[in-house]
């Protein structure tokens, strides 16, 4: 993928966002404060004070807003509703060096709360998606039982399912018996 580290952290952290809404098919990831702190340590988001009730709400719309921007059936209305999410997000292109990680931009503006980090870096990686040509990477799960978002990453854009360790895995074990009863 032609994509930096920056990049790539930001589409998979997106990726799981939209992931945790039980819209694709699996149990709320983001019912309470828990979850939420979960989520913010497994994707490194830096600069987060302490969360709040209010966090966990605004970042469950900020979640719906996106997957709007996902759900998109064509890239002229993906380009509309990420206009929307841009327009109402606080962004201030900054360069920073922090935690080991190389010179970046973080688009979140100064004391921005949670959501307002999220819409506007997560936006931000969109956006670019979308300008590269590259937004058909965006794609939903192609097994049955599954409704995941992810970002294929292969040279070839062949990856077809989220997760190759569980849809993947369970959907060759399926044609692999389809073919032993035939
Ligand atoms: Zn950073
Ligand atoms: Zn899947």
């Amino acid at each position: 993928m032609p994509f930096g580290h920056d990049m790539v952290h930001s589409l998979a952290t997106v990726v799981d966002l939209v992931n945790t809404s039980p819209s694709t098919g699996g149990p709320d990831g983001l019912t309470d404060l828990e979850g939420l702190g979960e989520f913010v340590k497994r994707h490194e988001v830096s600069g987060v004070g302490r969360l709040d009730a209010t966090d966990l709400s605004r970042v469950r719309a900020l979640r719906e807003a996106f997957i709007k921007v996902f759900a998109a059936p064509d890239k002229v209305t993906a380009v509309i509703r990420l206009n929307t999410l841009l327009s109402e997000s606080r962004i201030t292109p900054r360069l920073t060096e922090h935690d080991g990680h190389p010179v970046h931009i973080h688009y979140f503006a100064p004391g921005a709360s949670l959501a307002e980090h999220l819409s506007a870096d997560l936006g931000v990686a969109l956006a670019h998606l979308l300008v590269e040509g590259e937004w058909e990477r965006l794609r939903t799960c192609s097994a049955p039982d599954c409704g995941n978002f992810f970002v294929d990453e292969s040279r070839n854009r062949s990856r077809v399912y989220c997760d190759s360790r569980t849809c993947g895995n369970r959907m060759h074990v399926a044609a692999y018996r389809a073919r032993r009863r035939a």
